[in-house]
């Protein structure tokens, strides 16, 4: 009798164990793990995924997405420096903690809270419901986090996703990608949620934005990318380019405002398309800020190596009318020292940002550099700082900054910018949740006007309505 009970005990465990051990059963591009070469099957199979996806419960986004968050902690050192090896731009403690900081922090399932209204004529539920295949292009400013945070808040909201990365950032978007649905396949059963070109172009980029299986769009890039989404005729997301102005007034907290500015101007070497770019401060303030900028640890250079500088670290693109200056592609995200050797000075290896005075008409003003030397240009008051920081802008409404304690400036500054973000005495990560309230995402969608991307962002509303009953608190 026991030796019967411990043998049935010993199969059954057996049986368990096997169980466990087979594969989920194959579908058509199954065992992928997302990587294309073709747009066409790319596509195919993004779709495949989307209608599995599409009849499992909220729970399975809810784990599919836990993995990618997973992967994104535990190994963000090393998808981080790959990251810093391919693209070569940025700084390497910066590439690990982004890749932390979007696992931990991009909102998920929990943000499709539907809308309800009852009364006498019954019931109307409003819902979130996906758009289908997305196709998402991405920087090489951030190549594996935008991934990472587009694909949590697209699969969060029901969407599959076909990405076309920038060529300088493939490689590590593909191991990322196959990481990614490698988990959820082995968990889930699903391959292909996140799907990636593994060789990408510009032609694979236009084939995704004109692929009739593409329901949605969602670009984050500089100008060109953003003009090309605007036109392709597809509903499109747009996280476009900036040049952030920062507003000093003599009110401010000085100290606090040089912190804040060499913290934000100086994360991953002001790749970000948020960071601080051009600092106007107000006469009264002036020779102060520089004083307390070198205080707390940025390199102030002479206008002599900052004209080196500009010659080395500025250029000219486009013909005739369209010629017009853009930074010098080597020293973009590059080191402040490698900056100030080309400036003609010797700084220690670990300075996080160089900075001078220079006049509004240096080019490092009106040109989003995405380098960690800051021009500082003197105004007379905050009328004129803020005139100057809404001009060159340019117009993107992206991000505005101002360090102040006097609320009318707050207030003044807010309305004629007409920024996406607006912070006011902080870094400016402080508005995607780190350091301030909210959450992150690396696609700010800008000229469209969906503000920082979400699972919201990639939904449509539904709406349910039940004539006359279930209103229980009627008559
Ligand atoms: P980029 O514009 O050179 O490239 C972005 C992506 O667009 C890449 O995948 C590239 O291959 C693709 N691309 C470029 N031109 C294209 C075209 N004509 N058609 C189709 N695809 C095209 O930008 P980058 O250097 O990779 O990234 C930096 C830029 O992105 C900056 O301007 C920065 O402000 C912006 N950015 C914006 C956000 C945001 O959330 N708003 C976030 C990150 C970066």
């Amino acid at each position: 009798m026991q030796a019967t009970e411990s043998l049935i005990r010993s199969v059954v465990e057996q049986v368990l164990s096997e169980v466990g051990k087979i594969p989920p059963l194959k579908q058509g591009y199954d065992g992928r793990y997302g990587i294309f070469n073709d747009v066409d099957e790319a596509v195919s199979a993004a779709t495949e995924a989307f209608e599995q996806l599409s009849r499992r419960p909220i729970a399975d986004r809810k784990r599919a997405i836990e993995h990618i968050r997973r992967i994104s902690i535990d190994q963000c050192v090393e998808l981080g420096t790959m990251e810093m090896e391919e693209t070569n731009i940025g700084r390497l403690e910066h590439k690990i903690e982004k890749l932390k900081v979007l696992g931990e922090l991009t909102p998920g399932v929990e943000f499709l809270k539907s809308q309800v209204f009852s009364g006498d004529h019954g019931l109307c539920v409003i819902e979130h419901a996906p758009f289908g295949v997305i196709g998402a292009i991405t920087p090489v400013t951030h190549s594996l986090p935008t991934i990472t945070g587009n694909a949590v808040s697209m699969i969060a909201g029901g969407n599959t996703l076909v990405v076309n990365p920038h060529p300088s950032g493939k490689r590590v978007a593909v191991e990322g990608v196959r990481r990614f649905n490698k988990a959820i396949y082995q968990d889930l059963g699903i391959d292909n949620l996140i799907c990636v070109i593994e060789e990408p172009t510009l032609d694979s980029a236009n084939a995704l934005f004109a692929h009739r299986g593409i329901a949605m769009i969602c670009v984050t890039g500089g100008p060109a990318v953003a003009r090309a989404a605007l036109n392709s005729g597809k509903r499109a997301v747009v996280a476009g380019p900036g040049n952030p102005p920062v507003v000093v007034d003599e009110t401010a907290d000085l100290k606090n405002a040089a912190r804040s500015i060499i913290r934000g101007a100086s994360y991953d070497n002001n790749l970000l398309c948020i960071s601080e770019k051009e600092v106007f401060v107000v006469e009264k303030v002036f020779d102060r800020m520089m004083d307390e900028m070198e205080r707390a640890g940025a390199v102030r250079l002479n206008s002599r190596e900052i004209d080196r500088l500009t010659q080395a670290a500025i250029t000219q693109v486009g013909e005739g009318a369209h010629r017009h200056d853009v930074a010098a592609k080597e020293l973009i995200g590059k080191d402040a020292a490698v900056l100030a050797e080309a400036a003609g000075r010797s700084v220690p290896k670990d300075t996080e940002l160089l900075f001078g005075e220079t006049d509004e008409f240096n080019p490092f003003v009106p040109v989003e550099q995405m380098m960690p030397f800051v021009p500082f240009v003197r105004v007379r008051d905050v009328d004129e700082a803020i005139e100057k920081a809404k001009y060159y802008e340019h117009g993107f409404r992206h991000t505005a900054i101002i360090h102040t304690t006097n609320v009318t400036n707050m207030t003044k500054m807010g309305r004629a910018l007409d920024t996406t973000l607006f912070v006011k005495n902080g870094p400016c990560m402080s508005a995607l949740g780190l350091g301030g309230e909210g959450y992150i995402s690396f696609s700010i969608a800008t000229p469209t006007g969906e503000g920082v991307t979400s699972p919201l962002t990639f939904t449509r509303e539904r709406r349910c309505s039940l004539i006359d009953d279930l209103y229980i608190l009627g008559k």
